[in-house]
């Protein structure tokens, strides 16, 4: 790790039609939540500059949307190359503005970015779709997909540069111009890649707008000239949107919050399964839509497994003054943590529910939260239905199988799962009984660029990585053509 790139002055440029400018809407103070102070402030957007961003998007997609593939293609691969070369500086902000262990965000977030960056590359290059034919005697017909236009991109505050990343490719490599504004938590490692993208791309491409969601994410989904909207954010969020974006028929693509279920059987290897909740259930401080969050453990195994993820669990370090040790962060802000608080204090109020592990707030600087893993869990409590995003897991015991699957279901999220058996034909029967965007079997949370990632019910519909986030990002068009159909 490159000490050196630990910023000195933090990026507060917006990237508007080709320059880079000062915002001149209101400054948003910048925290660093593992210390709670105040970093830096970074100015809104204003309504003029949001619709200069809107003027230069729709005069550069003119241009953007003719190029080719492999024109597009090249341009994707200096981001990510541009993205290797700045990764020290951008895990160090990630790291200040999320709190995040910082050799975590330089080891997971840098890596994986850059690596969505090279899939798209590759994946706008060999497209697949419907034959061309005659399927109507003397016409031959033939699809193609074509860039949808201006798609407004709207992240969250989990993984910033992330989900930057997840965004901008494909609906870049698709042609699209795009106008991104990261949460208003977490800007500064998407600005300080700006001047990289400023340099790469042509202008007005990508604008990149800072700004709260009523301030400048509400404009923009409602402005007329947008024709799609991206959001990774809560269901609260999506349905704000949803109704803005009717008014306009705006396409969406929307991946909301998550309560991931983790059936844990008789048979499971136990080590495994307490690896991998000890990881996936705490991961950036539980703060992921895909959090191994929601363990059903059946009787056999229910009281080794309580026992031995209490004490796993306890042992998780965090807030230490040496960086490589820690292996979580904090909540992004005093709102979230005592939000996190106030869901374990109810769980607790009730008597059935029985504190393992944390269930307190972090006495010190920051908003850190105890890891919390709550047994005696029924279907029911609230703690088991809602999404907390937090560092607390909670355990409810299952009989039968059955019984487990469908409570798994019994959620209004859908976005993903874990079954941990050692019978890979059980695993597969209840994986193909799972409603949810992903299972996983013997493991949880892992995501890679070529496979789709999003949900089902509540949990939204939009896919993230993968081919299928290019036909998200994409139309689907009927060209037909007349003709004789005889030889001459
Ligand atoms: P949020 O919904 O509060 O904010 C997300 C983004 O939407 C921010 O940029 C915000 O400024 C913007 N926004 C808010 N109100 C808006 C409005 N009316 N119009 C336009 N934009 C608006 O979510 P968050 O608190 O940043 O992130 C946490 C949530 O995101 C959790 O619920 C989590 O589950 C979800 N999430 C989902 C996924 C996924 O892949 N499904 C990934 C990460 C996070």
């Amino acid at each position: 790790m490159n000490a050196s790139a630990s910023p000195r002055i933090f990026p507060n440029q917006l990237l508007i039609a080709g320059e880079l400018v000062t915002g001149d809407g209101i400054a948003e103070p910048i925290i660093n939540p593992a210390t709670g102070e105040v970093i830096c402030s970074v100015q809104e957007a204003s309504g003029e500059q949001l619709e200069s961003a809107v003027r230069s998007a729709t005069l550069a997609f003119a241009q953007w949307s003719r190029t080719t593939p492999a024109q597009r293609s090249a341009v994707l691969l200096e981001i990510a190359d541009a993205i290797e070369r700045q990764a020290d500086l951008l895990a160090s902000l990630e790291s200040i503005n999320c709190g995040k262990p910082l050799h975590l965000a330089r080891q997971d977030d840098l890596s994986a970015s850059a690596d969505v960056f090279r899939f798209f590359a590759g994946a706008v290059r060999c497209q697949q779709g419907q034959l061309a034919g005659e399927y109507l005697p003397g016409y031959t017909s033939m699809v193609r997909r074509d860039p949808i236009g201006l798609v407004a991109s709207i992240a969250p505050w989990n993984y910033p540069l992330m989900m930057a990343a997840w965004k901008l490719a494909p609906a870049l490599a698709a042609g699209n111009c795009v106008i991104f504004k990261p949460s208003e938590h977490t800007p500064l490692s998407t600005l300080a890649l700006a001047p990289a993208l400023n340099a790469i791309l042509p202008p007005g491409v990508l604008n990149l707008l800072c700004g709260g969601g009523e301030s400048v994410g509400s404009p923009l989904v409602s402005h007329p000239k947008i024709r799609m909207v991206s959001l990774t954010g809560d269901i609260i969020t999506g349905q704000k949107i949803l109704q803005a974006a009717a008014r306009t028929l705006k396409r969406t693509h929307l991946e909301l919050g998550g309560k991931a279920p983790v059936i844990v059987c008789d048979d499971a290897d136990l080590a495994a399964v307490v690896e991998g909740v000890r990881t996936w259930g705490y991961y950036n401080a539980g703060q992921d839509c895909t959090a191994a969050c929601r363990i059903y453990a059946q009787a056999g195994i229910h009281e080794r497994l309580v026992a031995a993820l209490g004490d796993a669990v306890s042992s998780l370090r965090f807030a230490r003054k040496n960086d490589a040790e820690n292996e979580i962060g904090p909540l992004i802000s005093a709102r979230q943590r005592d939000r996190v608080a106030s869901f374990v204090e109810r769980a607790l109020s009730q008597p059935h529910i029985e504190r393992i592990t944390g269930a307190a707030v972090h006495s010190g600087p920051g908003f850190f939260y105890q890891p919390t893993l709550l047994a005696g869990c029924r279907q029911a409590d609230e703690i088991v239905q809602r999404e907390v995003f937090g560092p607390v897991v909670t355990v409810t015991r299952f009989d039968e199988l059955s019984q487990a699957v469908s409570w798994a279901n019994d959620s209004e999220y859908g976005l993903a799962s874990s079954v941990w058996t050692r019978n890979l034909d059980k695993a597969m029967q209840v994986a193909s009984h799972l409603q949810y965007g992903c299972t996983w079997i013997n493991s949880h949370f892992m995501l890679v660029s070529e496979m789709p990632h999003g949900g089902l019910k509540r949990s939204g519909y939009g896919k993230d990585l993968s081919s299928d986030s290019l036909q998200d990002y994409s139309v689907v068009r009927h060209i037909m053509a007349r003709h004789s159909g005889q030889l001459m």
